[in-house]
């Protein structure tokens, strides 16, 4: 049905890679490239079907271009880093090719990050007949699709949103990051910030928590963690009647504790400091210090489950409902060789470009994750790896004050 460049050879990388290759009816070529061509031979030789490898710096328009226009591909899934989302697009802009993205474009220099940079490209996209699919990750993804399910299954209105992100995973380092140690801690150390009632509210930098029985016992009680994320600002745009909404993700006391410790110290600055004549960023050097993200997944043992509260009001009563998955690190390595945090990113990567090539979703310009019809993508979701579960809480539910 079509062929799909994947750019960037990481561990969500991977797991796009493997799930693009199990469906040969959808994706019928694929090129995987990446700044270190090494990586996506590596990622090649573990799958049975011919997988092409290229080497591109994405910072480089002209270099993702002329590749671009070497394989001709029908669709372009960009998961490299933030950074590369504005050449990227410029570079799909240019050949007429479609995008897609998990995570939205952040400035190398400032942490930073907001949809209104790619937003600016709508009328070019347009103009183009080209589309961009943004966030189709799992958070942002995955969590903007819940709530559009809700939005289209279970309420008239929806007042207020709490996304919660648990990676209950053990990979037995001391400290390590899932994914980018850069962008991991760039966007942990950052202000948190919520929306309600028409604005946005920032608290310091994992200042507020709460306590959180998570659905699943292997994941259990854990402290939940106030932080800012992205679909926050597109679901403010995009689900009507909305009144507030929160985005948590936990964290255990050893990895804050570490964290504290490498920021008082330094190490998480982003701008440069002079080390022996040459200039260095202290976090991109601890990101060259710390465990690769993907090479955590042979060690991780446990579950993540990430998922939506949603209360509103349907037929004049109130309802609350909580829409989840449960992903298990150990199956997700077993079948591509990865942990769950990628897994969970890349699978949503892979049926959000077979809903492009299918055209069950399609448009002209940028879009996001919840302008669409929800169901096609929740059916695959189900069908390739990331069931979910709808439980219906009770009428009278209080997020701050029962948990679950
Ligand atoms: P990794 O760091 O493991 O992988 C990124 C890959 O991109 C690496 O192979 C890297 O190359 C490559 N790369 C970096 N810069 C360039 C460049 N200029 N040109 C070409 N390739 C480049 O990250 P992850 O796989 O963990 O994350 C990938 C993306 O997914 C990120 O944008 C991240 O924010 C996003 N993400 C989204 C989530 C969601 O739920 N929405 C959750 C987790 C991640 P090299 O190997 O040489 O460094």
């Amino acid at each position: 049905m079509g062929k799909v460049l994947i750019i960037g050879a990481g561990g969500v990388g991977r797991v796009v890679t493997h799930k693009c290759a199990q469906l040969p009816e959808i994706f019928t070529e694929i090129c995987l490239a990446s700044r270190n061509e090494e990586k996506c031979k590596i990622i090649a030789s573990e799958i049975d079907r011919p997988i092409l490898t290229e080497k591109v710096d994405a910072d480089d328009v002209a270099q993702v271009v002329s590749l671009i226009q070497k394989f001709k591909p029908d669709i372009v899934i960009n998961v490299a880093l933030p950074y590369q989302d504005l050449p990227i697009m410029d570079a799909c802009l240019a050949t007429g090719v479609d995008y897609l993205d998990t995570a939205n474009f952040e400035p190398i220099d400032e942490a930073k990050y907001e949809y209104k940079w790619q937003w600016d490209y709508h009328d070019r996209f347009e103009n183009k007949n080209i589309m961009a699919l943004l966030g189709s990750g799992f958070d942002p993804g995955v969590t903007n699709v819940f709530c559009a399910y809700a939005q289209k299954h279970y309420f008239d209105e929806i007042h207020t949103i709490e996304i919660i992100d648990a990676n209950a995973g053990d990979h037995g380092y001391p400290f390590a990051t899932n994914f980018n140690p850069e962008i991991n801690i760039r966007e942990i150390t950052s202000k948190g910030k919520y929306w309600e009632n028409g604005n946005f509210v920032e608290t310091e930098p994992l200042s507020v928590s709460t306590k959180f029985n998570f659905p699943n016992p292997d994941v259990g009680e854990r402290t939940i963690y106030l932080l800012y994320h992205e679909e926050i600002e597109s679901l403010v745009k995009y689900i009507k009647g909305l009144k507030r909404i929160r985005f948590w993700m936990t964290f255990s006391e050893q990895y804050l504790n570490y964290l504290k410790v490498l920021e008082n110290v330094g190490m998480t600055r982003i701008d440069p400091v002079n080390y022996h004549g040459k200039d260095i960023v202290p976090l991109q050097f601890l990101k060259s210090v710390l465990p690769d993200p993907s090479s955590l997944g042979v060690r991780t043992k446990g579950k993540t489950c990430i998922g939506c509260i949603v209360s509103g009001v349907k037929e004049g009563k109130s309802r609350n409902i909580y829409i989840y998955n449960i992903c298990d690190h150990e199956e997700a390595y077993r079948e591509v060789k990865s942990q769950a945090i990628s897994y969970t990113t890349g699978v949503p990567a892979m049926i959000g470009a077979k809903m492009l090539l299918t055209k069950k979703w399609g448009g002209k310009g940028v879009f996001n994750m919840e302008q669409f019809d929800p169901d096609p993508f929740m059916e695959d979701l189900n069908k390739y790896g990331l069931p979910w579960t709808v439980k219906e809480l009770p009428e009278n539910y209080n997020f701050s004050k029962n948990g679950i």
